[in-house]
């Protein structure tokens, strides 16, 4: 059972958008005469033939309303009001109902994408070793998987701060213990004290999961000072559901924070990737000068689309816990079929039981077959190791099917 993930009715559904549209300023009979702010260009968008009653995402866009700040804390813009409670119940269903967070224990927010909510993580990280131990940026350093997402770097890149990446086993794509221990020995001699662990929560290429205590077990041997974000922005609608014994949550104290994306499993508009923490962090980007915001503004966005918010709030209520879980069970049905076939055919394979994602090794699968299927390698420079396919909504037993007859033809 969970506490606040519910399904709501089709009216219902409707009812609170339309309310929540209705507390959003109108810019038609309204007196707001200061805010760089209104409802689509209906000059160039022409909507007045559509049937809006039926399609309250629709009304929601034109209706435009801000998300801008964080909505977990302190005042924000009254303008808003609606979108940003339909947010809020966003961020308490992914805190606490799939992360296990105690009830007001987290701050969040609905961020451009993963990147963000990866680079948000950093930032916060990285203000607070300044603010609280006074560190200086060499002092400081990333660490994540080889296997890790490329917006962890392109983080350290903008915050100044070095990235390491440890090395996986190959076949497992497990962190090697040895190499971590090494490393973080090496970055302390090299006069590292502050870490930043990104943590994997499925991996783009593998849906591996890393072991955020294994991190953390290595960090506190070598007594340094650490903070672990989980990248969950593909597995965070998946893995946490299906694996009732994942210990990857805010129950676990090593853990600080989450990125977990709405716009790839759970097929939400772009723009709609969520960051979540513990309280007491997000303060640390407070921006001071942000004062034209009634509230504070400690996110790395500014402006930001409320109708997505309210498209992730209508995607989680369509389908409530349950049938999300029905869903997603789906999905892994077809996926272990796909992986009962490879096993039959000696095709080697990664593959974490509670995740989506199959990779096959490369030396099974031409160039032609690949192009034809759409699979997506490891690298694009020619030389890669792997083919991934994850089963998507769209990816059905049928469309599998074909895939496994042509393998077959390459084998025999
Ligand atoms: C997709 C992805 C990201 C980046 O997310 P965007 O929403 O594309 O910015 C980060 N980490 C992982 C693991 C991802 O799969």
């Amino acid at each position: 059972m969970k506490k606040y993930w519910k399904k709501l009715s089709r009216i219902k559904l409707t009812e609170r958008i339309d309310n929540a549209l209705a507390s959003t300023v109108n810019f038609e009979n309204s007196h707001y005469l200061g805010y760089p702010v209104s409802h689509i260009d209906e000059n160039v968008f022409n909507l007045g033939g559509a049937d809006l009653d039926k399609a309250p995402l629709l009304k929601a866009y034109i209706a435009n309303p801000n998300n801008i700040g964080c909505h977990t804390l302190g005042k924000s813009e009254e303008a808003f009001k609606g979108s940003q409670e339909l947010e809020k119940e966003v961020i308490r269903v992914l805190a606490v109902d799939i992360f296990k967070a105690e009830e007001n224990s987290y701050d969040g927010y609905i961020a451009n994408g993963g990147t963000e909510a990866n680079m948000q993580a950093l930032w916060i990280y990285r203000n607070l070793y300044k603010k609280e131990y006074n560190a200086t940026l060499d002092e400081m350093v990333i660490l994540s998987s080889e296997d890790t997402h490329y917006s962890v770097h392109k983080g350290a890149n903008l915050l100044s701060v070095d990235g390491v990446s440890i090395p996986v086993e190959f076949n497992s794509r497990e962190i090697i213990k040895e190499e971590l221990d090494r490393i973080v020995e090496e970055q302390k001699a090299k006069g590292k004290k502050y870490f930043m662990v990104i943590s994997n929560l499925a991996t783009t290429m593998f849906g591996s999961v890393d072991d955020p205590n294994l991190y953390a077990q290595i960090l506190e041997k070598h007594e340094v000072e650490y903070k672990i974000h989980i990248d969950g922005a593909f597995g965070g609608f998946i893995y946490p559901i299906m694996n009732k014994e994942s210990k990857i949550n805010f129950q676990n104290p090593k853990i600080s924070s989450f990125t977990i994306d709405a716009h790839k499993m759970l097929q939400a508009p772009y723009g709609t990737g969520v960051f979540l923490c513990r309280k007491n962090l997000i303060e640390n980007v407070l921006t001071k000068e942000a004062q034209y915001v009634d509230g504070m503004d400690l996110t790395m966005s500014g402006s930001r689309s409320g109708a997505n918010a309210i498209a992730v709030w209508m995607i989680l209520f369509s389908y409530g816990y349950y049938g999300w879980f029905e869903k997603i069970s789906t999905l892994l049905l077809r996926t272990e079929w796909f992986e009962d076939q490879l096993k039959e055919l000696n095709i080697e394979y990664f593959r974490d039981p509670f995740m989506n994602i199959v990779t096959l090794k490369s030396k099974h699968v031409t160039k032609e077959l690949a192009q034809s299927f759409g699979l997506v390698p490891d690298t694009h420079n020619g030389n890669n190791n792997w083919y991934k396919v994850i089963v998507m909504d769209h990816v059905e037993v049928d469309d599998l099917l074909k895939f496994v007859k042509e393998l077959k033809k390459n084998i025999d």
